[in-house]
């Protein structure tokens, strides 16, 4: 018989165990392994019957051993040591109170937005690297102490399960998930205090309301706000709008985004107000899905209030923004523009989020953001194509900071955005980078921590010095078989499921072997990935599998987008090339990746196999797991590998980047991958000295020493504090104090600008003072005339230009020097000649004004000529 409706009813905990539940509903058991030992030990078998989910094992322990375990002395003593380090971790100074200084710059509370959060498989909200990588964000957050409040939506069934056909196409499986069966805790009008549970609002089109309740997920220090749409209160369609993550057609998705952007400033609102939190000063948005949320604050200071929970609708008592009240749209935007930040992640212009301008104008009304006139909203999006609303252009717009995610990435950034600053340099665009980390205590295996202690906090090298070549190998060799066993188990698991009988599977049993060298390919599986690159010559492949004194043993896992049946059909071909029975045992395909899998993968497999069409992997963060875990990186030198790879902790596949026939491209890559293979990569790991392969020894420790302290999670977070959150409350706070005096400056400096500027013209310029020939050092003084167009002097920089030329007169790394105004329309500057050669020069006015982050920052510029 099968259930109707189903849900959870939490246990009752014996006294001496009650602080369990605690242990349980905070997230940081997820990176503390104590924790974890301790409810292993509470009842083995149970624990991994429920996948380690805490919550689930108190469930699901019998009541009579609960009582068994509640009268154990040990057993209560070491619940009461877990919760106590935990309320320590919890409460006590960290990084944050301790070293990041007494600036009084440091934001009280920053506010982190993300429509995916892979922070545990056992809260399933996320897709792939987006969502760990934001989970990862919070933990790290977490350990340093930065008082993050981050913003996501609860989907009923998060992303999809994957299973595969007999014939190797994906299925899709989509289990709904029961909140009450989750770590989160409702967030209600009584706060910490009970009451009913808090309803956030936003406006839908049609005179309709969209209400959301507000879980809580404690990441250790950081609460994680997840809204969730799965209510009474709402109309069914609505009721859906949290059903899936990236799923639905473009109104599914804008309505999600409404919800995460509108609603998510509303639920911090109303969390901050009913707990007593602190009020964010900086809002990151981690990807433009959530970036309607600077609309919100732009209308919570032009209407001068928050909106209150529970429909109670616009109230003037609130007491966070009252004294912005009466701003108009220019000067409320430079306001919240001041305290955000926009992270960009995809370097592919089609994988940018769009809307049609139409579906944008008829989901953001009046009634939703009381006042902001649509134009200006509208406008706030535009891109190349008229008919577009671009929520990358807009996140862009709406923040003063931005950043890509790894060195390269800041680069093709730069120049993916660069129409947005037409007549600048590529490295004039004022987009930062940032490069992404991993969770130290999440991805890292509680061996190598172990063996070689936690990595200093900074970039520094820590080399494993104590630990002998023999010690560092057997680590290796424990990691591996570990995923073998794991491999063998989910081979069978997944031929189960594809239909198999028990008795055919006995093969399963054999697959793999934990002596032999042993290679993960994981990902999701866009084209750029090229899943399939290592198939490009099948019976070279095999050959490398099947090598009779150096094998090569391959894992490939990864998901394709339930709508792309391109990639499903890549993951088809990856399959039936691992069914065939001449090579089953050493290469295969596991369905399902997701965190529960990829841990085993990054502490097992011995190189991490990444293959992306260069320059667009954004950063990619499996490679550096791996590389925690003493693997080594044999990649396209894309993302962070780009920035990284230093000749000794791995290989890099040599792009044929210039290559225009993508055939002839992927030849010469996949050329190049199997020679790398089987001339360093198989030899090094075959040759041994009295058991051990000293040079591969040698990388891993090299990787260990240097590699690991530089892909930290904490050390990204860092940067983000010091570099991006503390310059964003300086230019916060700069910007509101007294009653947003510079806030209204910069709007009606703008305004001017805006009248004048397609009237400043550069009159003349020319040079003189130069000697017959010139030499390196000598002063050339360059003069300007330049028509203000009723500008004042004050308002703007005239800087003189010079650079080497080529042919094309293109100016090639230009120094700038500021020119001196002169009196009625003349400037003049003196420049050192900075070069020998073929030197240009020009001249260019551009915007000045103290609150500007950049004279870029404005996209204004004029040119002489
Ligand atoms: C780290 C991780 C990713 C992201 O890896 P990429 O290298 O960015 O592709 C995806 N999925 C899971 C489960 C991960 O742990």
């Amino acid at each position: 018989m099968r259930a109707l409706r189903r849900f959870t009813v939490r246990a009752q905990l014996p006294g001496p165990l009650a602080l369990l539940q605690t242990l349980a509903t905070n997230l940081r058991w997820t990176w503390h392994a104590p924790t974890r030992e301790l409810f292993a030990s509470l009842d083995p078998q149970a624990w991994s019957a429920c996948g380690q989910d805490p919550v689930r094992l108190l469930g699901e322990i019998p009541t009579s051993r609960l009582d068994e375990l509640a009268a154990d002395e040990a057993i209560a003593a070491t619940v009461r040591e877990r919760a106590d380090e935990l309320e320590a971790y919890l409460a006590g100074p960290r990084w944050y109170q301790e070293e990041a200084g007494d600036d009084p710059a440091l934001p009280d509370a920053v506010a982190y937005f993300s429509m995916e959060f892979g922070v545990s498989e056992v809260l399933p909200n996320y897709s792939g690297g987006l969502g760990v990588l934001a989970g990862d964000h919070l933990k790290a957050a977490s350990d340093l102490g930065v008082p993050l409040v981050a913003v996501g939506l609860l989907y009923r069934s998060g992303y999809f399960r994957q299973s595969l056909s007999l014939d190797g196409w994906q299925l899709e499986h989509y289990p709904a998930i029961d909140p009450q069966g989750l770590p989160l805790q409702l967030l209600t009008t009584g706060g910490d205090h009970g009451g009913d549970p808090l309803l956030v609002e936003v406006a839908m089109p049609g005179d309709r309301t969209l209400a959301a309740r507000v879980w809580v997920a404690r990441v250790g220090r950081v609460p994680l706000l997840l809204l969730d749409s799965d209510i009474e209160e709402n109309e069914p369609d609505l009721r859906g709008v949290t059903d899936r993550l990236y799923g639905g057609d473009q109104d599914h998705r804008i309505q999600q985004e409404i919800l995460i952007g509108v609603g998510g400033v509303r639920a911090v609102r109303a969390f901050c107000a009913t707990t007593g939190h602190p009020t964010p000063e900086v809002f990151h948005t981690n990807e433009g899905h959530a970036g309607f949320l600077g609309l919100e604050r732009i209308r919570e200071l032009c209407t001068g209030s928050a909106v209150a929970a529970n429909g109670a609708g616009p109230s003037s008592s609130s007491p966070v923004t009252a004294s912005g009240s009466g701003l108009d749209f220019d000067e409320a935007l430079a306001a919240i523009r001041a305290g955000t930040v926009f992270t960009t992640h995809t370097p592919v212009p089609a994988g940018i989020d769009r809307f049609g301008l139409d579906l944008v104008r008829h989901y953001l009304t009046d009634r939703l953001l009381p006042g902001l006139p649509a134009d200006r909203l509208l406008a706030l999006g535009s891109e190349e194509n008229p008919e577009t609303f671009n929520m990358a252009h807009m996140g862009l717009r709406l923040a003063q900071r931005a950043n890509g995610v790894s060195r390269l990435h800041g680069q093709v950034s730069r120049d993916m955005f660069g129409g947005m600053w037409a007549g600048f340099d590529r490295d004039e665009v004022p987009i930062g980078s940032v490069t992404n980390g991993v969770h130290g205590h999440t991805w890292e295996a509680t061996q190598v921590t172990e063996l070689l202690g936690d990595p200093p906090p900074d970039r520094s090298a820590h080399p494993p010095t104590e630990v002998s070549d023999a010690d560092l190998w057997a680590l290796r060799n424990t990691l591996r078989s570990r995923l073998v066993d794991e491999v063998r188990r989910r081979v069978r698991a997944a031929w189960l499921e594809r239909g198999a009988s028990e008795p055919e599977l006995g093969w399963t049993d054999h697959v793999f072997d934990s002596d032999v060298l042993t290679v993960g390919f994981a990902r999701r599986v866009p084209t750029y990935k090229r899943l399939t690159l290592m198939l490009r010559d099948p019976d070279r492949l095999r050959g490398l599998l099947l090598d009779p004194h150096r094998p090569v043993q391959l894992i490939v896992a990864g998901k394709s987008h339930p709508a792309d049946d391109g990639g499903k059909a890549l993951i088809q071909q990856i399959v039936r090339f691992a069914d065939d029975a001449g090579v089953r045992h050493r290469i295969v395909f596991l369905p399902d990746y997701d965190m529960s899998m990829a841990r085993y993968l990054y502490w097992g497999c011995d190189v991490w196999l990444n293959n992306p069409l260069r320059p667009l992997e954004a950063c990619g963060t499996s490679g550096m797991k791996s590389a925690l875990n003493g693997g080594l990186n044999l990649s396209i030198r894309d993302g962070w590998w780009d920035e990284f790879y230093d000749g000794g902790n791995g290989w890099a596949i040599p792009t044929a980047d210039g290559v225009e026939d993508p055939t002839r491209r992927d030849d010469l890559e996949a050329n190049a991958l199997y020679e790398l293979i089987s001339t360093q990569v198989a030899p090094a790991f075959y040759d041994r000295t009295d058991g051990v392969p000293t040079r591969w020894v040698e990388m891993v420790r090299h990787t260990l020493s240097t590699l690991r302290p530089k892909v930290q999670a904490t050390r990204m977070v860092r940067e983000y504090v010091q570099d991006w959150y503390v310059p964003a409350a300086r230019a916060a706070a700069d910007v509101t104090g007294s009653d947003y005096a510079a806030a209204r400056d910069i709007a009606q400096y703008r305004a001017r600008l805006n009248k004048a500027w397609n009237h400043v013209r550069i009159t003349g310029v020319d040079a003189s003072g130069l000697p017959e020939t010139p030499v390196v050092g000598s002063p050339m003084t360059v003069r300007a005339g330049v028509d203000l167009a009723g500008l004042e002097p004050s308002d703007v920089t005239v800087e003189a230009v010079v650079g080497r030329v080529d042919d094309t007169d293109e100016l090639a790394g230009p120094i700038t020097a500021a020119m001196e105004h002169r009196g009625d329309d003349s400037w003049e500057v003196a420049v050192p000649l900075p070069h020998a050669g073929l030197t240009g020069y020009t001249v260019r006015v551009l915007p000045r004004h103290p609150h500007l982050s950049s004279s870029a920052e404005l996209a204004k510029i004029v040119l002489a000529g």
